[in-house]
């Protein structure tokens, strides 16, 4: 590790993952993980989210113990607030430290997250697959950029304001479908799929 640092200071840097969509107003979580290159505990240190413009948000501290199965990885989560209205919003995640022997450059992390329309329907999709073998795991539904994925039946309920959006199937068996729907009030829709055609290797040769 000690090719990753310079004499006397250590290098940090921030991770953010599991970043939703939220709907406009709402509260929403993500989660942080911060690692210094010399391996130093984190546990307890401060870090803090920030606007566009420099403005601090909110601060979470960070786990006593590393992510399991890392060395060094300490993680939070982070509550946090959507703005009431539809954009796309960019913030930065900083390690503030302080209290520590080495001294840390730290990196800032940078995460983006788009606001949703407050849902006003609950549409039903049903999956049916066609083909053999065809299971009905994983299969993902997008309504616009309303997700969700099918239960053990083949349906996905998905509530979505009204509106025109693209309705996505897509799962790595099947051939993903897209078809447009317009939502007014509560619906279900059936979508048909197929599985997904597999390249024959030995077929292409022989036309090769
Ligand atoms: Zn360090």
């Amino acid at each position: 590790m000690n090719d990753e640092t310079d004499t006397e200071r250590h290098r940090v840097s921030v991770a953010v993952w599991d970043v939703p969509s939220p709907t406009r107003a709402s509260q929403f979580e993500i989660h942080v993980g911060v690692k210094c290159a010399g391996g130093c505990n984190l546990g307890g240190q401060q870090i803090e989210i920030r606007d566009a413009a420099g403005t601090a948000l909110c601060h979470a501290v960070l786990g006593s113990t590393p992510r399991p199965g890392t060395e060094a990885l300490y993680e939070t989560k982070l509550r946090l607030l959507a703005p009431d209205e539809l954009d796309v919003f960019p913030r930065t995640v900083h390690f503030i430290g302080g209290g520590m022997e080495c001294e840390h450059i730290a990196a800032a992390g940078a995460f983006t997250f788009r606001t949703l329309q407050l849902p006003e329907c609950m549409i039903t999709v049903k999956v049916n697959p066609a083909g053999d073998g065809i299971t009905l795991d994983n299969i993902d539904v997008r309504i616009g950029a309303y997700t969700a994925q099918v239960d053990a039946t083949g349906i996905a309920c998905i509530a979505v304001p009204r509106g025109k959006f693209e309705l996505s199937v897509l799962s790595a068996e099947i051939e993903p479908v897209s078809v447009p729907v317009s939502v007014t009030e509560d619906a279900m829709v059936e979508v048909q799929t197929i599985a997904k055609a597999v390249a024959d290797e030995d077929a292409e040769r022989e036309w090769m």
